[in-house]
């Protein structure tokens, strides 16, 4: 254990680096930029570039990259040397405050969305000092924010801190109301649990749809899938074992917290949850730890693949996002307090999010909108498409007490006042899992388990904390003018139970009878991305947005746009490779199979016209009229995507990916799924899912 606790963040200018580093002054100034949010000024910069130089080339980094997260959803780095040149011949290795705080990355070849056409393509990075630089890959990393000359974000780390900013204030504000005078800053917390797949890299580099897209797109069933449920939680393969040790040393070294890891519920899938943190530095880590387990798993001759459903029929990954609030003073807002007062506060707490989730379940929804999440959601592994809220039985049944003034147990006639009893010691919901409902409450945070594993987790908790900001700022306007202030809450809270109790549902998220529920409470249910995505330039969520200050009108349309976009490439890329692979290998390789059985059947014509073909011809027979089906799926294929092709709207073209492309793509995938079956494996051109899962030895 003591080698695990000097190795970790050796790799990172942490606080712990920065005291030993810098002049006492200097930190102090750093330490308050990083409290309150200060800009850093220019002589202390220089003086923590500085330290931040020394300590890198000690590591032996020879360049530093303003690391930032555009808006493809991976991370941006563009690598300078610190070496500065002389006039005789020599260099020394230099780097200033200025280089610290401000990068000028070219923005023009990043998804910037219609702000191409208005704005400068010039953008700049800002250092993000809560978040602390790191060393990877012998080049010091300093995390930033990216935005354009004007101010534009073109990032998703810049939204997310603003959003952070928001809550903050408002939070803020419903703190003091409860007496906490002493809290100066309220942070969210998260803690997200990655999923992902690991497979052999030599049948990986067969498979050009994981080559392209990250996932199969033709494959038949394996005999055996995961209905053995002998896989989650299963003894961990010496090799995947071997790859995990690597890559949680690799993780602690930049001190990213992993703590579990273990077998998820289909084979060859993976989970690993790290200790939660602020969730900007949170979001980070994750983005790291994604880049990580790839680099990590080639290492071991693996391929991760954290595309959200990598197997038709074989459950999907997901990112479970565990949100949370607290303050500086150390309280979980979402904790259920001891007293009255505490009990007052948490509750208020958790009507803002019954309030917030219910009405902007629009928002939430596309916020983990993609195209591969498209293939996760709804389809009865993972949280249907419609958001609900989980809570269990027992503190549904207190906020029931609390909306309609009656005992919360029967008999014994306790009402609920809030701000005057304390709340029953409910059990916390540790055990009762749901685990399919989209927003569960599990005992001091919620737990948003519709993010798909690729996604980066900026998104859903720019949304999270926006909504959230807004209801507590409508809580805040009443309860700051209350003039009974007891009385006033107790009312907003059966209130907002009143208006926003459809949200709330413990039952089973995955039973048929649900949706229809759903649709019978007015709940949505956006079942695609596209779907999905123009709820975000609805006028009213413009303005929430604007209202928070977290995305401006220009910045929501053009992100609007770069989703859609997104949306309509990667399927044309999956549809291009699944004409290539049918065209160039599949089709090709039936044929081959064919002429076998052909030639059979005419030489043992030519043997004996007594001998049985019954197998040949039968089979001949069947592969001929699936080939049929395949080539007029591909042939229906290619003229839609020619038709894709033509259409210079944005928005039409997406619809037209979600309407006619991914019809026309399962209907190739259909028949060429069935020669799979009919095939000898030898004439198969790339390996089977048999391979694919259970290959890793
Ligand atoms: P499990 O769901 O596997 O039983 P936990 O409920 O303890 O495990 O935690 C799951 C994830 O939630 C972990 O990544 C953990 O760090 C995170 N988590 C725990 N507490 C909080 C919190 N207050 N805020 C955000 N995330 C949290
Ligand atoms: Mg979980």
């Amino acid at each position: 254990m003591d080698k695990v606790s000097e190795m970790y963040g050796t790799n990172v200018f942490n606080e712990k680096t920065m005291k030993e580093r810098l002049p006492k002054e200097t930190f102090k100034e750093l330490e308050k930029t990083i409290q309150d949010g200060k800009p850093l000024n220019i002589k202390i910069a220089n003086a923590v570039a500085h330290a931040m130089k020394v300590w890198a080339i000690e590591k032996g980094a020879t360049h530093f990259t303003h690391w930032f997260q555009p808006m493809t959803g991976v991370t941006a780095e563009k690598h300078d040397s610190f070496i500065e040149p002389r006039n005789d011949g020599t260099v020394i290795m230099s780097f200033s405050g200025k280089e610290l705080i401000k990068g000028e990355p070219d923005a023009s070849s990043f998804p910037n969305g219609g702000l191409r056409a208005t704005f400068e393509a010039r953008g700049y990075t800002a250092w993000d000092p809560t978040s602390y630089a790191f060393i990877k890959d012998g080049v010091l990393c300093i995390p930033t924010a990216f935005c354009s000359y004007t101010g534009f974000a073109l990032d998703k780390k810049t939204p997310l801190l603003r959003s952070m900013e928001a809550i903050n204030k408002q939070a803020l504000r419903i703190v003091k109301l409860f007496g906490h005078d002493d809290v100066k800053s309220i942070k969210t917390t998260l803690g997200p649990e990655q999923e992902y797949f690991l497979v052999d890299k030599e049948y990986y580099e067969q498979r050009k749809d994981l080559i392209y897209t990250g996932r199969t797109l033709f494959g038949a069933m394996a005999p055996k899938n995961q209905e053995m449920e002998d896989h989650y939680f299963g003894t961990i393969k010496s090799r995947v074992q071997k790859f995990m040790n690597e890559l949680n040393e690799e993780l602690w070294k930049l001190g990213i917290s992993a703590k579990t890891e273990y077998n998820e519920v289909a084979p060859a899938q993976h989970e690993l949850a790290p200790v939660f943190s602020t969730t900007n530095i949170a979001v980070d880590h994750n983005q790291l730890t994604m880049e990580i387990i790839q680099r990590v798993a080639k290492k071991h001759g693996l391929v991760a693949l954290l595309h959200e459903k990598p197997f038709e029929g074989i459950n999907g990954s997901g990112k479970h996002n565990n949100w949370s609030i607290s303050t500086d003073t150390g309280i979980n807002l979402l904790e259920p307090g001891e007293t009255p007062s505490e009990n007052a506060q948490f509750l208020l707490m958790l009507a803002a999010i019954i309030k917030a989730v219910d009405e902007h379940q629009d928002l939430l929804r596309l916020s983990v909108a993609t195209a591969g999440n498209d293939h996760r959601l709804g389809a009865n592994e993972a949280p249907p498409a419609i958001i609900s809220i989980f809570l269990g039985d027992e503190l549904t049944s207190i906020l029931e007490s609390i909306e309609n003034d009656t005992p919360y147990i029967e008999g014994e006639h306790e009402y609920m006042r809030i701000g005057a009893s304390v709340l029953p010691n409910f059990q916390k919901d540790t055990t009762d899992r749901n685990r399919t409902s989209p927003f569960a409450f599990t005992g001091n945070k919620f737990e948003f388990r519709m993010p798909g594993s690729a996604l980066s987790v900026a998104q859903p908790n720019i949304m999270l904390n926006t909504v959230i900001a807004d209801a507590l700022q409508e809580y805040a306007d009443i309860l700051e003018n209350a003039e009974d202030f007891d009385t006033t809450l107790h009312q907003l809270i059966q209130e907002t139970l009143r208006n926003h109790k459809r949200i709330i549902f413990n039952g089973n998220g995955y039973d048929d009878s649900w949706i229809e529920e759903a649709k019978a409470r007015g709940l949505l249910n956006l079942k695609t991305t596209v779907d999905a995505l123009p709820y975000s330039i609805l006028p009213e969520n413009i303005e929430l947005f604007e209202r928070q200050g977290v995305l401006s009108k220009d910045e929501i349309l053009s992100r609007y746009e770069i989703m859609m976009e997104e949306y309509t490439k990667i399927l044309n890329i999956e549809a291009l490779t699944m004409v290539d692979m049918a065209k160039k290998q599949i089709l090709p390789s039936i044929i081959r199979f064919e002429k076998e059985l052909a030639d059979t059947i005419l030489l043992k014509a030519s043997v004996s016209q007594s001998l049985p073909v019954g197998y040949e011809a039968s089979t001949l027979e069947a592969i001929s009229n699936e080939l049929e089906q395949a080539n007029e799926a591909l042939l229906t294929l290619q003229s839609d995507l020619d038709k894709l092709h033509a259409i210079d709207n944005f928005e039409l073209a997406a619809a037209y990916v979600r309407d006619r492309i991914i019809p026309a793509m399962d209907a190739l995938r259909k028949p060429c799924d069935k020669l799979e079956m009919l095939t000898g494996s030898e004439y198969w051109p790339f390996p089977t899912y048999g391979k694919l899962l259970f290959g890793i030895i």
